[in-house]
């Protein structure tokens, strides 16, 4: 059987370390990193996501301010939200919630967003530089950085690996496709259009499940001996949870727990360390700001 890889308790202890030095930058300068979050609209999942990414700056010390707008708002609400957030000295971190209502323009939005403040390293520049061999982005995404951070801390050595990235968005499957080549692993990348996906993925030493469709990653598909990075958090309908429903990834557990030999379990493997990562970002943004190491 698989060994876990417990996101939970590793996204804790870089959760207290990173408690830690907000605490010390305090004392120091009499200043804390402030992160700002827009969200437009009622969407359930993102409610949760942003709730617990705010539980998360509470516990760390660090300042969060929100601006809500309904589902109808006006693109230059949220331009005008934005433009607030960027101006101000004591923001140190802004996240537009995604997805946003269709009848908005992301890319309009996101272009807005100043780099300096960009915690969640969707801007077309960091992404850019994300990209390019000899360049620094000034931020890594949240979910991809978090996913890296999983393999390294259980020891995996990614130089020279073969990795399959399942799914190609621009918030996850895209950017954790460049991080492992920034790490030097061999990389292919399988998405909604791809033939025969299992012939792709039982090659691979490393999987990164990123799809959004629960249980699409069967034991079958596995190399024995993988490694297993389960991004997807499918809500399940189930009315004994308590929510009434229950997370599923997108790999099948049961099976992949017998084949792989490393497997992040959903809830409490990625999850966390997302909103880790997001305040890692947050507290490098602020240190960079005011100039403080
Ligand atoms: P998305 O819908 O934007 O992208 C899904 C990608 O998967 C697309 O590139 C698509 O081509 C591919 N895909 C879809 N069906 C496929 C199939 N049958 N076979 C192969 N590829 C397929 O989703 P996203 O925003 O990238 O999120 C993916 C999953 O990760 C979702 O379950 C989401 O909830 C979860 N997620 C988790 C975290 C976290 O912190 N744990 C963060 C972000 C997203």
């Amino acid at each position: 059987n698989a060994a876990i890889i417990d996101g939970k308790s590793m996204a804790e202890e870089i959760m207290s370390r990173i408690a830690f030095e907000v605490k010390r930058m305090k004392e120091s300068i009499g200043k804390v990193p402030g992160l700002a979050v827009i969200m437009v609209g009622q969407r359930r999942d993102s409610q949760t996501y942003v709730r617990n990414k705010i539980k998360a700056c509470e516990e760390a010390g660090i300042k969060s301010m929100m601006t809500e707008l309904p589902d109808h708002c006006k693109e230059d609400e949220v331009l005008n939200a934005l433009s607030r957030f960027n101006e101000d000295p004591s923001v140190h971190g802004i996240l537009v919630q995604l997805p946003l209502p269709q009848h908005l323009d992301e890319a309009k939005i996101l272009d807005v967003l100043s780099l300096e403040k960009d915690v969640d390293g969707f801007h077309p520049l960091n992404m850019g530089n994300l990209a390019l061999r000899g360049r620094e982005p000034l931020f890594i995404p949240c979910t991809p950085k978090g996913c890296i951070e999983l393999l390294i801390r259980s020891g995996v050595e990614i130089m020279g690996k073969r990795a399959v990235v399942i799914g190609r968005s621009n918030i996850v499957g895209l950017p954790t496709s460049l991080l492992l080549q920034r790490h030097h692993a061999t990389v292919s990348i399988i998405h909604a259009f791809t033939k025969n996906p299992e012939q792709i993925t039982c090659e691979a030493d490393i999987v990164i499940a990123a799809a959004g469709v629960p249980n699409l990653v069967r034991g079958n598909w596995l190399k024995p001996g993988a490694i297993v990075i389960d991004v997807g958090t499918n809500p399940i309908e189930d009315p004994s949870c308590e929510h009434g429903y229950r997370l599923r990834g997108d790999v099948f557990y049961e099976e992949a727990l017998r084949v792989a030999s490393l497997i992040t379990p959903v809830p409490g493997g990625v999850g966390p360390m997302t909103i880790a990562m997001l305040l890692s970002n947050t507290l490098d943004s602020a240190k960079r700001a005011y100039n403080f190491t």
